[in-house]
């Protein structure tokens, strides 16, 4: 179990951005620009994309929908906001409940470090 899964059992509070039957999405605790909201699936058994599969089709197409329901909410959806989905240590994932993070709110740079 992740700090993800009691987030999702309402055991560590977390402010909510927007919910549905297959995804949650919150603020992230440690934000790296004005907006920064995790949009995560309420299955628990997904740690990353390495372990995704068509049956896992639903979920993820629902992360993106969010996604942007995050960032008209947010009020980004105009001045352009980036998503992302680290995997494993290169890719910095330091909490292997699949999560899609929304950023934005600042113009962002490219290449990410
Ligand atoms: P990762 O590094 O795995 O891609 O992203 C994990 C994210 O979870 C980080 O941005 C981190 O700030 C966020 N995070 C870790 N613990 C908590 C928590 O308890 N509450 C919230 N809201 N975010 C968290």
């Amino acid at each position: 179990m992740t700090i993800f899964s009691k987030i999702l059992k309402g055991e560590i509070p977390s402010v909510p951005v927007y919910e549905d039957d297959l995804v949650y999405a919150f603020d992230d605790i440690s934000p790296v620009a004005p907006v920064h909201v995790l949009v995560i699936p309420r299955q628990e058994d997904v740690p990353n994309l390495n372990v995704v599969d068509v049956s896992h089709e639903a979920m993820l197409g629902r992360l993106l929908v969010a996604a942007r329901k995050v960032a008209e909410k947010k009020g980004i959806a105009e001045s352009g906001y980036r998503c992302v989905i680290n995997t494993n240590e290169d890719g910095g994932q330091s909490v292997y409940h699949l999560h899609l993070h929304v950023i934005g709110g600042r113009a962002l740079g490219w290449p990410p470090g």
